[in-house]
């Protein structure tokens, strides 16, 4: 007689060495199914949204101002229904279901507390909406204050609060009722960059304790990469690339992901040839003074297609003359300008044709030899980190 070993139950948790990765391959927590918004009639805000929200993750909606994500946040609350398309949660429709029947919590740059009521009385509101027993809210409102470090400050008014303080009294109340799914519009626009940078690393803090989903909307691309699980980029109502912040940032898929996110070099060229003998991904492309640059066919451009070539700043080594054995791209440079970051330096340089376009280089503080201001120099980059976009 063989004895095989069972498989786990279908639908039974099995323990897994990273959590995350058992979130992961569950079903999406959220769908939207071939969502699109317009206002007017005419102009679609939100053109073809197909993305699914994992359970437990931190996701970031980032993009330009105007570019939908507050349209699609709104639709996902609720208080904005699709022109066409669903949105389904744990795969149900709920594209018509009213805001308050999603049961989502929600925090707003503008979202702001009842004036007239103590922190306690506000955080205490979406329980009295639910007809929680008192004695239950008071255990709850004690615990959401606890969550954003506001113990003792339920008998306050807002206006004795500080602005961060009536913003961690907004997610205690977003997440008081234990709702499945937080929603956040630029919840930290309003304070300053010290206070910013602080309460980002509650929030993700926050996050990896409770294990709720959030989506969380930002046009700033920093707070966007530290932040998140993954991110969105939006640009005119369409999702451009959705992927973790060092994909993102590593790997864009297109010009203006790799523009948006970062600020790297991106040098205009022709395509010479769409691929490498031996290397399929690779391509080369020269510039209009005749540089050849060789790096990834991104978007598989085509022979003599206009395209621009991305490089990141920390990914260049800067020479006093051309090495002897450069196994990377090398662009002659002279140097603009050269401005010190506290934490590196960083050099401007006129490339190309008359120095017409621009590089720009990080160097750190203990760079063995900092050129100065004028000098002509030599840059060099690795071909796998040299991106050609379409
Ligand atoms: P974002 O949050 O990325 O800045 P929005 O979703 O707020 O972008 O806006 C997307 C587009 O929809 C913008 O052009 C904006 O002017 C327009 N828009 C947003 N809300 C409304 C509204 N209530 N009525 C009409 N147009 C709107
Ligand atoms: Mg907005």
């Amino acid at each position: 007689m063989t004895t095989v070993a069972e498989p786990p139950a279908a639908g039974l948790a099995v323990p897994t060495a990273s959590p995350r990765a058992a979130i992961y391959a569950a079903e999406p927590l959220v769908s939207f199914v071939g969502v699109q918004k317009t206002y007017d009639g005419v102009n679609l805000v939100v053109r073809k949204l197909d993305l699914d929200i994992r359970r437990g993750e931190f996701l970031t909606l980032l993009g330009p101002s105007g570019s939908g994500k507050t349209t699609t946040l709104m639709m996902l609350a609720g208080f904005e229904s699709p022109t066409a398309g669903e949105i389904l949660l744990e795969r149900k429709p709920i594209t018509r279901t009213p805001p308050h029947k999603r049961n989502f919590g929600m925090v707003f740059q503008n979202y702001a507390l009842f004036p007239h009521m103590t922190v306690g009385d506000n955080v205490a509101y979406p329980l009295t909406v639910r007809r929680v027993p008192k004695a239950e809210q008071a255990q709850r409102v004690e615990r959401a204050l606890a969550m954003v470090r506001l113990q003792g400050m339920a008998g306050r008014y807002p206006s004795q609060l500080s602005g961060g303080q009536q913003q961690r009294v907004a997610l205690a109340r977003a997440l008081v009722f234990e709702p499945q799914l937080v929603l956040m519009d630029e919840p930290l626009g309003a304070l300053d960059k010290q206070l910013r940078e602080h309460m980002q690393i509650e929030l993700k803090e926050l996050h990896r304790q409770l294990g709720v989903t959030f989506v969380f909307v930002t046009h700033d691309q920093g707070e966007a990469l530290t932040m998140s699980d993954r991110v969105a980029v939006f640009n005119n109502g369409v999702i451009q690339q959705i992927a973790p912040a060092d994909t993102m940032y590593e790997q864009p898929s297109n010009r203006f992901v790799a523009s948006f996110i970062g600020d790297g070099t991106m040098l205009p060229a022709t395509l010479r040839a769409a691929t490498l003998e031996g290397q399929a991904d690779r391509c080369s492309a020269v510039m209009a003074d005749g540089t050849v640059l060789t790096g990834i066919n991104v978007n598989a451009a085509a022979n003599g297609a206009e395209v621009m070539v991305g490089i990141r700043p920390e990914r260049i080594a800067v020479h006093a003359a051309p090495p002897a054995a450069a196994a990377g791209n090398l662009l002659r440079a002279q140097v603009r300008s050269i401005v010190y970051f506290g934490d590196h330096l960083r050099l401007l340089c006129g490339v190309g044709a008359d120095g017409r376009h621009e590089a720009a280089v990080k160097l750190p503080l203990s760079a063995p030899a900092v050129p100065a201001a004028g000098d002509h120099v030599w840059l060099e980059f690795p071909q796998a980190l040299t991106r050609v976009y379409a």
